[in-house]
């Protein structure tokens, strides 16, 4: 298994360890958006949200909302947000799921996405494919 983020997790790379549990474990993402920008993840490789159960999916939420609160707490933020890139289209370059929790300061520069318009009746069209019953 050639996974990055596998090493780390084996010790077999450094990295900054932010918090540990039996499940997951954070640490620093080496080129943080803001600084304490950090990666939350499963210890067992699963590539992206349709690999992962839902016990581990839980597990690992709870490990980024002790990192969120950390970031709170120890760096005085005000706010964070929390990433996942789904698949590399959607800009996941290392497919061991990995949440970001990028803590915010005020005029840090990042954006988020730009929103558009739904044409008329493209809403109802997308509403009708993706409902879940
Ligand atoms: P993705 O685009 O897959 O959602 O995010 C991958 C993240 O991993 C990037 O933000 C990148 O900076 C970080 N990263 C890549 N290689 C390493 C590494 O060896 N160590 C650490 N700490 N972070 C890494
Ligand atoms: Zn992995």
């Amino acid at each position: 298994m050639d996974c990055v983020f596998c090493q780390i997790i084996k010790g077999k790379i450094p990295a900054q360890l932010v918090y540990e549990d039996d499940t997951s474990v954070a640490f620093l993402d080496i080129n943080p958006t803001t600084p304490g920008h950090t990666l939350v993840m499963p210890k067992a490789h699963h590539a992206n949200f349709e690999e992962i159960d839902e016990a581990g999916l839980a597990a690992v939420m709870r490990a980024v909302k002790k990192v969120g609160q950390s970031l709170k707490d120890n760096l005085g933020v005000a706010g964070y947000n929390v990433y996942e890139n789904n698949d590399p289209i959607a800009g996941q370059v290392i497919p061991h799921i990995h949440f970001h929790v990028i803590p915010r300061y005020p005029g840090d520069g990042l954006e988020l996405w730009p929103q558009g318009k739904y044409e008329s009746g493209e809403a109802e069209k997308i509403l009708n494919k993706i409902k879940i019953n």
